[in-house]
């Protein structure tokens, strides 16, 4: 949070461009366009920003189309557009508002009037992002939360199911988790949950989700991913764990898979399912991986 905020500044008159850069570039990280493709590109490359300056006149997309745009894809939709513009109308101003755009500052430019605006939007942006981070994410771990995960799910498995894509779950849970807060202390607990954390943070690609479920228990959702593959998958984690030795205690967890099919396709079926096979894992020595065996012939 204490690094420079990415304001982009889209005018398709280079003097405008610079004299923005000028007055934004001692308090945030500056990025520049001059034109709505040139501005789409950059967007493409890096779409964390955190304020767009637009133009509204300009001769390839118009400020008001790339606002448009901008607003109906979810990937930008969140990034606050400020209108700069010589168009003084009240009747410009109200349409450049319904578009989406949090406000709307008329030519010339005033610095002092920008940068005051600019700074209270980007506060807000600021503040709204860590306010979703930490709705989503769990405190300790950094994962994602048991709330984040139910809506994600369910999300995910009608994604699957609509494109008859293959889709896995699985659930970790740490082996005798209660003897090593009993026998070490709860700190000394917290960062073995790190570390296992840690792990799975670094063992799932940027489209699956990972998740803490509960206590010692953790979630993790691979999409187009078949239960043979998140069976390989588990095997890795599990031998990452058994070798982590956190604090020096020696550390195991237990897996439950699962894949979703015609029978498994709700979020509650799939994590019972998971559950069960978990359940297995427990009563047969623990540290190991197992699959939920049923209506498998059915999977997708
Ligand atoms: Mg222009």
């Amino acid at each position: 949070m204490d690094e420079k905020a990415v304001v982009l500044i889209v005018d398709d008159a280079n003097i405008n461009v610079r004299a923005l850069e000028h007055i934004l570039k001692g308090d945030y990280q500056v990025k520049m366009a001059t034109g709505g493709m040139e501005a789409l590109a950059c967007i493409a490359k890096d779409p964390k920003l955190d304020l767009i300056l637009l133009d509204v006149s300009m001769p390839d997309i118009g400020g008001y189309d790339l606002c448009r745009r901008l607003k109906s894809d979810p990937k930008t939709a969140d990034i606050p557009i400020i209108f700069l513009t010589g168009k003084d109308s009240s009747a410009d101003e109200e349409h450049g508002l319904s578009l989406g755009a949090v406000d709307y500052i008329t030519k010339p430019i005033r610095p002092l009037i920008v940068k005051a605006r600019i700074k209270t939007h980007v506060t807000l942006k600021r503040q709204y992002d860590l306010l979703r981070a930490m709705a989503t994410r769990d405190a300790l771990t950094g994962l994602h939360n048991r709330h984040y995960l139910s809506d994600a799910l369910k999300e995910k498995i009608s994604y699957a199911m609509h494109h008859r894509l293959p889709l896995s779950l699985m659930i970790i849970d740490i082996d005798h988790f209660k003897r090593i807060n009993d026998t070490y202390g709860h700190l000394v607990g917290d960062h073995v949950l790190t570390a296992v954390a840690q792990i799975l943070l670094e063992h799932v690609r940027q489209e699956d989700i990972a998740a803490r479920f509960g206590g010692e228990e953790f979630v993790i959702v691979l999409d187009n991913c078949s239960v043979h593959d998140a069976c390989v998958k588990a095997e890795i984690i599990r031998q990452m764990i058994e070798n982590l030795y956190p604090e020096g205690i020696r550390v195991s967890a237990s897996f439950g898979v699962v894949q979703l099919s015609d029978h498994l396709d709700k979020p509650a079926k799939l994590l019972k399912h998971a559950d069960t096979a978990l359940y297995k894992a427990k009563e047969s020595g623990r540290n190991k991986v197992v699959v939920c065996r049923e209506k498998l012939k059915n999977t997708l």
